[in-house]
């Protein structure tokens, strides 16, 4: 199909997490994608520095997953999953699971990161009910985490314009620990920032207040992206594993951005050292090709629901699209990817050089932190008197315009591009930031 050029009617779509008025007077639009670029409508190259939604790792509109669900499409469209399988989903299940940290080797499939946390919180509860503690019904988050959009997600979710429109349908039983950002004591840390281990420990106040017995789960993001890019504080996570352990409480890892290499290694739980007891994923898991996402589960937690129901279904969950053969197929072929490619070694060896091109913008015009990790920095700018967030808007624009997309959130940029991005796309990434900065008032 060849890729429009009209603006089509923009007034009946919704649109999803976006200024739609804004948008609407002013469209950008995208329509054809390769390897590290996307096409614009107006027929201009845009440099993917986001990997889409952080999710594209393998870059643009690779033949191999591209294959794959067309001849998957042709082949079978649709298989119910409930009570009936196909061996596409086994086979992905595996393939997943052969990326995960030991023991975490059983998997369910979803469809989406939302979907995928909400799976994670069920499970967690499911597993406690099953051994007799049925009365762990507490979850933990974080503030500024992001947890996708459900209900559950939005309840162990930290972002207050998330959250104040349902806050009276929240679930009940949840509370929150500190955010671990930090510009008085980490401000242009490099990599992970030395001060804010010790915040893990309001976990124990948290659980003094509520009774440790109480509690499922504690779900973090080992490295926060959507509120900015929060990278872990050194000894953070392994008091967290610890704190979570000696009470018999789950840790969840959300790891729907950084799974799949983001870090430079199939998971953040695998390159910072800390094993969870769940693992959510999603985006990078079929380089967002098809909607797909999946939580991969400690095999005993899996055992102690399945094994110990007497008979008939042990987990009442599941959707109708859970590991869909057209999703199967691209999971496949997207890990074969990373195989091949040595993707996640590729990000790994990356990172220096793009550390020190974001660590570059200390000193520029507005820039009050650079924070990174892997493939993932955050530009935190000054924010406007009364206008937080405008001034990171105009840069995206600007940054648009000159053929570079990045995301932002509230007044912090971030970028995430696909691994397979060179060091000469690295350095007009952030040469264009650094142009649009000095312009930028
Ligand atoms: N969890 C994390 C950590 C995320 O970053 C996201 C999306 O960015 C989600 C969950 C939600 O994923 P989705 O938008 O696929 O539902």
């Amino acid at each position: 199909m060849n890729a429009p050029t009209a603006l089509p009617d923009l007034s009946h779509l919704w649109m999803p997490f976006t200024a739609n008025r804004q948008f609407k007077a002013n469209p950008r639009m995208l329509t054809a994608a390769k390897g590290m670029y996307y096409t614009t409508l107006d027929g201009r190259q845009l440099l993917d520095g986001t990997a889409g939604l952080w999710c594209v790792n393998a870059g643009h509109c690779r033949d191999e997953i591209t294959q794959a669900i067309a001849s998957q499409a042709g082949a079978m469209d649709y298989a119910p999953g409930f009570q009936l399988g196909h061996p596409l989903a086994f086979q992905a299940a595996s393939a997943v699971a052969g990326l995960m940290p030991e023991p975490l080797d059983r998997v369910f499939f979803t469809n989406s990161g939302s979907e995928s946390v909400d799976t994670a919180l069920k499970i967690a509860l499911a597993y406690h009910r099953a051994r007799g503690e049925g009365q762990r019904t507490r979850l933990i988050g974080r503030e500024r985490g992001y947890h996708g959009v459900g209900f559950g997600g939005i309840s162990v979710g930290g972002i207050a314009a998330n959250r104040k429109t349902f806050s009276g349908a929240l679930l009940p039983a949840v509370d929150h620990l500190p955010h671990t950002h930090s510009l008085e004591y980490n401000a242009f840390s490099k990599g992970q920032p030395a001060w804010g281990a010790h915040l893990a420990d309001d976990l124990e106040r948290i659980l003094a207040l509520h009774d440790p017995s109480t509690v499922a789960a504690v779900i973090v993001e080992p490295m926060a992206g959507s509120t900015g890019v929060l990278v872990p504080p050194q000894g953070y996570l392994e008091r967290l594993r610890a704190i979570t352990a000696r009470h018999g409480i789950l840790l969840i890892f959300d790891e729907v951005i950084t799974a799949f290499g983001r870090l430079g290694a199939a998971t953040a739980a695998q390159r910072l050292g800390v094993t969870p007891d769940l693992i959510t994923m999603a985006k990078g898991i079929s380089n967002a090709a098809v909607p797909a996402g999946a939580v991969a589960v400690r095999r005993d937690i899996h055992d102690a629901i399945v094994e110990g129901t007497a008979n008939g279904i042990e987990f009442f969950h599941g959707y109708t699209y859970s590991a869909h053969p057209l999703a199967a197929a691209a999971v496949l072929a997207t890990l074969d990817i990373y195989r091949r490619e040595q993707l996640f070694a590729r990000a790994l060896e990356l990172a220096p050089a793009f550390e020190q091109a974001a660590h570059r913008l200390q000193g520029a015009p507005h820039v009050i932190d650079v924070r990174n990790i892997g493939l993932v920095a955050g530009i935190e700018l000054a924010s406007r008197e009364g206008a937080v967030g405008a001034r990171a808007a105009e840069v995206f624009h600007k940054c648009f315009d000159r053929g570079v997309l990045l995301r932002y959130t509230a007044d912090t940029l971030a970028l995430s591009p696909p691994l397979i991005i060179e060091e000469a796309q690295i350095g007009q990434i952030f040469d264009t930031i650094a142009a649009v900065l000095k312009e930028v008032a």
